[in-house]
């Protein structure tokens, strides 16, 4: 049996979510090494492959071409050919494409090794500030504000910190939501990692709601959200409730954004903001 004939192997090789620098020199050889480089976009691909002066033939692989393209790069792979999947930026399959072909090659018995480097869940969630030491990553939430609500709703017990990746035209949507349904909690909103605009904005929800109310937001975007807990696992209907039974008691609005705020770890001005639109709403 010649080389050629046995099985090639299927390498999944993270690229840079931004900064060049940090492909890694494996990453590099792999890419210069393989019979064929599938790429989710081969004229983007081409750039970090001219940077690198990497020669290797490129072939899409994507969302639309998944089920037609899995089987054919499998044959290639047994027929010994080795094949490395690059997503446009970060870690393949997580959140990109590639999971089929990962699927059909490893149920046809082809070798499948990673060569790890950058994912935008690790970073981010690296320099959140949030608890690292358990978490869970949430994908993208989903566009519809509907499924988005209830999506949201499964995570509400969630006690790990989560992570979901965001478009930036459904990130002011998208927080509401995240505040209306898990609370004001801690969160670490990501933006432009690794790239030169790159920005890090970590508070509780309705203050980073404030932060970004004015400022149109671009680029990519992770969000750290903090955990459930004791802490913060009163809703914001709950929250009403509260404020109300403190109103007929009698306490000052300024008072109960003191206790409340205090006791839930909500920012103070917050549930001013909430105490005052429920005692207007009462004198109608
Ligand atoms: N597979 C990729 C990875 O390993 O990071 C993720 C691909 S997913 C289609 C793209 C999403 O990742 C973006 O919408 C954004 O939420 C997140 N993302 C990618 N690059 C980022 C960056 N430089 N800064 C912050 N978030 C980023």
């Amino acid at each position: 049996m010649n080389y050629r004939s046995l099985p090639g192997i299927l390498y999944i090789v993270a690229t840079p979510i931004g900064n060049l620098e940090d492909m890694t020199l494996r990453a590099i050889q792999v890419l210069k090494d393989v019979d064929l480089i599938a790429a989710e976009d081969t004229r983007h691909t081409q750039v970090l492959l001219d940077h690198f002066e990497i020669g290797t033939a490129l072939t899409s692989y994507h969302d639309h071409n998944e089920r037609t393209k899995a089987r054919p790069l499998v044959a290639r792979l047994q027929s010994g050919e080795s094949i490395a999947l690059v997503s446009d930026a970060g870690t393949p399959a997580i959140a990109d494409p590639g999971y089929r072909l990962i699927v059909e090659a490893t149920r046809a018995g082809i070798h499948v090794v990673p060569v790890p480097g950058p994912c935008a869940v690790t970073a981010v969630l690296s320099a959140s500030g949030l608890p690292t030491d358990e978490f869970l990553f949430g994908g993208f939430l989903p566009a519809k504000k509907q499924e988005r609500r209830s999506k949201l709703q499964e995570l509400r017990n969630e006690r790990r910190s989560i992570v979901i990746y965001e478009a930036p035209h459904r990130l002011k949507e998208s927080l509401d939501d995240i505040y209306h349904i898990l609370g004001d909690r801690r969160i670490a909103l990501a933006r432009e990692v690794t790239k030169i605009h790159e920005e890090f904005l970590r508070d509780r929800i309705s203050e980073v709601i404030g932060q970004i109310a004015e400022r149109d937001i671009r680029g990519e975007v992770t969000l750290i959200i903090e955990g459930s807990s004791d802490e913060n696992a009163i809703s914001e209907i709950a929250l009403r409730d509260e404020i109300g039974k403190l109103q007929s008691d009698g306490m000052r609005i300024k008072e109960i954004a003191e206790v409340l705020g205090e006791k839930y770890g909500y920012s103070k001005r917050e549930i001013y903001r909430l105490a005052l639109q429920q005692s207007e709403q009462t004198k109608f």
